[in-house]
């Protein structure tokens, strides 16, 4: 199975779910499409750190150039956190808990019954950008994101040396 040039520009762009750019990443016999990747995203970053993974369309891993800390981090060059921290944790919330919020973004008769679910929106406190939505129960607390395994993403489906990491 191959990969069209349409597809691989949504990768670059971020239009495609991360399960699929997973997926197209770690094709066997293509290392060089995960390298290629990283460039293309490097060259769209305005930022001197090291992509080392993508999290989302506007959020990374980086390898900072400053000390070699991992960093999670948006486009814009604003340090989250630690790569092993929660991200969310340090973002701008907002939470549609109201019908008259919801129904500002979500369609009338689209919109939860805010009694069962709300909307948590993350946003980066330094530039606005959205970088997630969770649509939890209203209790449930703030969901930590799966945890990559980059080095063995690293090693064994993308077979590139890993960046240095001082932490
Ligand atoms: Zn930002």
């Amino acid at each position: 199975m191959s990969y069209t040039n349409e597809q691989v520009a949504h990768l670059v762009e971020g239009t495609l779910d991360w399960e699929t750019t997973f997926r197209m990443l770690s094709m066997p016999k293509d290392n060089s499409r995960f390298a290629q990747y990283l460039a293309a995203l490097q060259a769209k970053v305005g930022f001197p750190d090291r992509i080392v993974l993508p999290l989302g369309p506007h959020l990374y891993i980086v390898q900072s150039a400053r000390d070699k800390k991992w960093l999670i981090q948006c486009d814009c060059g604003h340090a989250f956190c630690g790569y092993k921290d929660n991200w969310k944790l340090h973002a701008a919330i907002y939470v549609r808990d109201t019908e008259a919020a919801m129904t500002e973004v979500y369609p009338a008769l689209m919109a939860p019954d805010t009694r069962w679910q709300v909307y948590r929106e993350y946003y980066c406190p330094s530039c606005g950008t959205m970088h997630d939505v969770e649509a939890p129960t209203p209790w449930y607390p703030v969901i930590h994101d799966f945890e990559p395994d980059i080095d063995t993403f690293y090693k064994e489906w993308v077979n590139l040396p890993l960046p240095e990491r001082l932490d």
